[in-house]
């Protein structure tokens, strides 16, 4: 069990009932649905150091919800690398939409750099076409359009679409894991020039330590949440030897300020990073959110003091307790009611 085993202890810290200061369970609407889902929930922890959330994906089991657990405790009672810069560029997020609303998210944000979701399985290519149009029509010239399809194109499907979006694009930056298998991106890589960013290959692997990249990506995107926090994900970015573009797993800013710390850690940065997807959220747990202002973010701790306006029903606490349970052996005790 390589990954599956590595803990907080390994790395370094433990959260044991007697420092967790306090917890609250969260649950925010999604302005627009995304990845599936429409309400993001998840735990926050105090330790002694401040805040760490815990959040993976319902459709992730014990087993993979449990790779995120290092990087929640660490937040809480370890500490994070010393930053090397205090502001990192981020992309703005466009979800599967229309192209007029597309135009409208791109324009609003500011940001020289757009990340597009494509491949969402109600939509046909012409709609991923049509949508990457007009974010390189609100960009203008300069900016950089990128597109994530999460794994979910053939080899050929890839080819396919890949060359259509970057002629829609007038240049793609690049495609975020075209195909599911490392052996696709490597099959897909031969035959097209847009450069390939490994994502799910990554971070799903058995061991994110050592995955062969090779030949199969140009460009590596972590996340610290389920690579185990921050030090672990700045380790698996020396070992992979890649150019890195940290994104968020859609936490609300505390998890973020992870993410955030990350990108101000690493030697070099020459992507804007995916973290500015609080934007994403209809609401936050901070009164002082990590939103991007002219494509950058700020490198700075954040404070859980909004958490009763997001506090989340008894039922879905529950139910966030006991996954606790099940992932860390952690007993959080009877639900408070905010
Ligand atoms: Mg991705």
């Amino acid at each position: 069990m390589p990954q599956a085993a590595w803990t907080a202890s390994q790395a370094g810290w433990s959260l044991t009932p007697a420092g967790l200061l306090d917890t609250a369970v969260y649950a925010i609407p999604m302005r627009s649905r995304f990845r599936g889902i429409t309400v993001r929930e998840g735990v926050l922890v105090r330790g002694a150091s401040g805040w760490g959330e815990f959040s993976p994906f319902w459709d992730y089991d014990v087993v993979e919800a449990r790779r995120w657990w290092p990087a929640t405790v660490e937040a809480a009672v370890g500490d994070w690398p010393s930053p090397l810069r205090d502001r990192i560029p981020v992309n703005c997020t466009v979800p599967a939409v229309d192209a007029e609303t597309a135009e409208v998210i791109v324009g609003r944000s500011g940001c020289g750099t757009a990340k597009v979701k494509v491949a969402e399985p109600e939509q046909s290519l012409a709609d991923d076409v049509e949508r990457v149009a007009a974010v390189r029509a609100a960009l203008g010239p300069a900016g950089a359009v990128r597109v994530d399809a999460n794994g979910a194109w053939s080899v050929d499907n890839a080819v396919r679409a890949i060359g259509e979006l970057d002629r829609a694009a007038g240049g793609l930056e690049y495609v975020e894991q075209p195909c599911a298998s490392v052996a696709e991106l490597a099959a897909v890589r031969r035959r097209v020039d847009v450069p390939i960013a490994a994502d799910e290959s990554i971070r799903r692997a058995e061991d994110p330590l050592h995955v062969a990249l090779a030949g199969a990506a140009d460009i590596a995107v972590l996340k610290v949440a389920p690579l185990g926090g921050v030090r672990r994900a700045l380790e698996i970015a020396q070992a992979c030897g890649l150019p890195v573009v940290v994104s968020s797993a859609l936490e609300t800013s505390v998890g973020l300020a992870a993410g955030v710390a990350l990108a101000a850690a690493l030697p070099e940065l020459p992507y804007a990073c995916g973290l500015a997807t609080t934007a994403l959220l209809d609401g936050d747990v901070t009164s002082q959110p990590l939103v991007q202002v002219d494509g950058f973010l700020p490198v700075r701790p954040v404070n859980a003091d909004l958490l009763a306006d997001v506090a989340a029903d008894e039922a879905t606490t529950r139910r966030w307790h006991q996954r606790l349970a099940a992932v860390t052996g952690l007993a959080l005790g009877p639900v408070r009611q905010a």
